[in-house]
């Protein structure tokens, strides 16, 4: 057990974000503390100011003192952040989240999906996957240049988008993905779409196939973006771990969600080698912000992600002990439609929903 688990004092920099983030953060902060304070974790929450709260008081959307901090602290959880509406740089509007991920070095973005009992999807079979996706580098004109943007215009009617793909970057996302794929059902699907990107896609199967070739005991098959997105909703059933590119893995998550029953419920982690971050899958969703009517599960459910790491990090079992419990209570909650969210045909609003969970978490304890 490492110093940092002895005397507790893990430190959880908690930012709120956009939209619907001050909701949902709250929300999952409750859950939190109750779960901290059964099983005496003594975990501590920093938290700190961004997007469009940190432009108006620090005149940036992502202070310096924060990203600093961020380095600093065990683990971040970011409510979502609504990066659309920000000012250009130059007046302060920086995107939080693919700034953090860039700093952070957070290279691997891991989206999992999957069916719950009760919970209507739009197919009929059930399905437990999660994708894995490039998280630094792609089509993202925030992430491949050392400065500068990898978009740009020369005329107002002409305009570029640089795409990066690395060894570095392939090969290190890779071996994330056949990792959870031995935790897992010992299946990954590369997605790629280096039948026309051969150069860019060419290189991260190069590098995917390298890897694959180190991991005999992991089934290894390509497909191609287009013919993924039919195969998904076709029948999700034989994917188990789904291994792709930024872009490709943004879009693929959104798809997996959504059959899973709604962005409402969609977890995900940024990971790096020295630092991870709980983040939901969806944006800020400004058309249902401040009214008490999201749903929190994204991010209680990325939190689980965190606990879990910062347990094999930490060598500390009582944080993946929180996880669980955590989960289970959330599974529990979401199994009775009158305590579900408006997203998935409730009418419990998002507090309601926290207090919820939070008892259930309570009763799991005795
Ligand atoms: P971004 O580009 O930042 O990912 P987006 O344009 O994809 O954002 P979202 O903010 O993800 O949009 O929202 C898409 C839809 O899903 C909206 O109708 C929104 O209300 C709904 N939605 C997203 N998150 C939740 C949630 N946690 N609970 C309920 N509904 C949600």
């Amino acid at each position: 057990m490492t110093d940092n688990a002895k005397h507790s004092l893990l430190r959880l920099m908690v930012l709120e974000g956009d939209g619907i983030g001050p909701e949902i953060t709250s929300a999952t902060l409750h859950v939190l503390e109750v779960v901290n304070d059964i099983l005496a974790l003594k975990m501590t929450f920093v938290p700190a100011e961004v997007g469009l709260s940190a432009l108006r008081s620090h005149g940036t959307t992502l202070p310096a003192t924060v990203v600093e901090q961020a380095t600093q602290v065990d683990g971040v959880i970011l409510g979502p952040v609504a990066h659309n509406d920000y000012p250009p740089a130059a007046q302060g509007g920086v995107n939080p989240s693919g700034e953090l991920r860039k700093r952070l070095d957070l290279f691997a973005n891991i989206r999992p999906a999957r069916t719950r009992s009760n919970i209507a999807s739009p197919i009929a079979s059930s399905f437990d996957l999660v994708i894995v996706r490039e998280n630094t580098e792609g089509f993202y004109a925030d992430r491949s240049m050392y400065e500068g943007m990898g978009e740009f215009m020369p005329t107002p009617d002409l305009a570029f988008a640089l795409r990066k793909i690395s060894a570095h970057g392939s090969y290190r996302i890779a071996r994330q993905a056949f990792e959870l794929a031995r935790q897992r059902r010992r299946k990954v699907t590369t997605v790629h779409k280096a039948n026309v990107l051969r150069l860019s896609d060419g290189l991260f199967l190069r590098c995917v196939r390298e890897v694959a070739a180190g991991y005999t005991d992991v089934e290894h098959e390509e497909r191609l973006i287009d013919a993924m997105t039919a195969l998904l909703i076709r029948d999700p059933r034989p994917f188990d771990v789904v291994l792709t590119t930024n872009m490709f893995g943004d879009i693929l998550s959104d798809e997996a969600c959504e059959l899973a029953g709604g962005l409402g419920l969609g977890a995900s982690l940024n990971l790096g080698e020295a630092h991870a971050m709980a983040q939901a899958q969806h944006g800020a969703a400004p058309d249902i912000a401040g009214k008490d009517v999201a749903n929190p599960s994204s991010l209680i459910g990325s939190t689980v992600m965190l606990l879990d790491w910062l347990s094999t990090r930490h060598n500390d079992p009582r944080l993946a002990q929180a996880g669980r419990m955590i989960d289970q209570a959330l599974d529990a909650v979401l199994m009775q439609p009158a305590l579900r969210t408006p997203d998935l045909g409730g009418n419990t609003g998002t507090r309601a929903f926290a207090d919820a969970v939070a008892d259930k978490v309570r009763d799991l304890a005795e």
